[in-house]
């Protein structure tokens, strides 16, 4: 297949091949990213893509759908058997439209929605202004406690019974604590709101174990499939059995028209995958990096939101270092470490270039580094931090990254057939 592309389309192969060595060639830190295995990259590439399956298994538009029932069928039935869901629903095209959906299934535009505001950690489909979900909801929004930088459960719950909201959304995007969905779902019950928990980032981990699920609590559960999970990009539902055929229809014909055959194809594979201990053995490295990771740069005198991680992710607060967030994102780069620049809760800088770094351990643990690495990371951006404006030392870290990188290969997707004249 490599060797087809490297004949018929040149330009690409050599762009595939230079993003395959920068993958490999760089420390990836960025929280929402991943590696897929081998196994879930063929099965995404396969010959699935060329099938239109609208509709649901049993129940399709077109013919020809004998093998595209039995594998969304069994892409649904994993789903279920791993987070334990009465109900599933693995077409939507990412998280964003998960989160779309879920919303259509349980309320109607012009209906309040209340979800944590972005620069405290949500997500844009949370109901931030300038996404739909502002604008066709009316949303109201919810912060982090400023003094610890973590959810106060009781201001949640005012805010709640001040505006009576049809959903709660309770989940995050730069959140580096553990959220108490149970305690969302009284606050839900206690104003007569459904609550939706959008698992994107941490769904990996509830999938080992090791985050509290909110399954049992939430009437939809919403998630990407890319980040800790380490499928392919998309987005998938889980819902009570109450609410399944609506959240269907919100999906299809509500949002979107015929699935993407060849990712739920992947997500079935990475579903089988996240069903093994070796699954559950990563899951827990990552929180283990992450929190050895944390200790370290705390070390260093870094300030971190909420003071540490119980998850993937740490927020660096930088107004200490008195480093714009763009600057030592863009530095790091340059040093073969790719982060984020990111707001922090109540930040004074704009969302372009922020105060804050957002760092996360799914990728380098996937590559199969653990806490000695994961200090060494911190080591690295340290150094980064404190020469920022020397371009000498930068690139001198920029050497050791790659070959600190080498001795942790990614799984092996782009194979370079050597018989293949150029
Ligand atoms: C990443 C993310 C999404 C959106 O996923 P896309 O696939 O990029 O649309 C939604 N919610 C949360 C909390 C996320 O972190």
């Amino acid at each position: 297949m490599i060797s087809a592309l490297e004949q018929y389309d040149p330009q690409i192969y050599e762009l595939i091949k230079q993003e395959s060595a920068r993958q490999s060639g760089s420390i990836r830190l960025i929280a929402s990213e991943n590696y897929v295995s081998k196994a879930v990259m063929l099965a995404t590439g396969s010959c699935l893509t060329n099938k239109y399956a609208e509709g649901y298994p049993g129940k399709r538009y077109y013919e020809g759908q004998k093998n595209t029932d039995l594998i969304e069928t069994l892409a649904q039935d994993r789903v279920k058997k791993v987070f334990g869901a009465e109900h599933a629903n693995v077409q939507p095209y990412s998280g964003s439209i998960a989160n779309m959906a879920a919303y259509l299934a349980l309320a109607k535009p012009g209906d309040t929605i209340m979800g944590l505001s972005l620069p405290h950690g949500g997500h844009l489909t949370h109901g931030w202004k300038v996404s739909l979900t502002g604008k066709i909801f009316n949303s109201v929004q919810y912060e982090v406690d400023p003094a610890t930088g973590m959810f106060d459960y009781n201001k949640i719950e005012e805010l709640a019974k001040k505006h009576k909201p049809r959903i709660i959304i309770s989940g995050a995007t730069a959140y580096p604590r553990q959220i108490d969905f149970e305690k969302f779902g009284e606050i839900a019950k206690s104003v007569g709101a459904f609550l939706v928990s959008d698992i994107a980032h941490i769904a990996g981990l509830v999938a080992a174990g090791l985050h509290q699920s909110p399954v049992p609590y939430a009437d939809v559960v919403s998630t990407t499939t890319h980040k800790t999970l380490r499928g392919p990009r998309g987005g998938m539902l889980m819902s009570k059995a109450e609410h399944a055929k609506n959240v269907d229809k919100a999906v299809f014909p509500g949002l979107q028209g015929g699935p993407h055959m060849h990712t739920i194809t992947g997500i079935a594979v990475a579903l089988a995958e996240a069903d093994t201990p070796e699954f559950v053995n990563y899951a827990g490295q990552i929180i283990k990096n992450s929190k050895a990771m944390a200790e370290k740069l705390l070390e260093h005198g870094f300030d971190l939101v909420s003071g540490g991680t119980d998850n993937h992710l740490i927020l660096i607060d930088l107004r200490n270092k008195n480093i714009p967030g763009k600057k030592l994102a863009k530095a790091l780069n340059a040093a073969n470490i790719v982060t984020n620049c990111n707001s922090i809760p109540n930040d004074p800088a704009p969302p372009f270039n922020p105060s804050g770094l957002r760092i996360g351990t799914a990728a380098v643990t996937t590559r199969g580094m653990k806490e000695e690495q994961a200090c060494q990371i911190a080591d690295y951006i340290n150094e980064v931090a404190e020469n920022v404006e020397n371009e000498a030392v930068i690139e001198k870290v920029g050497q050791q990254v790659l070959l600190f990188c080498s001795s942790f290969p990614v799984p092996e997707h782009f194979i370079v057939p050597n018989n293949v004249k150029k």
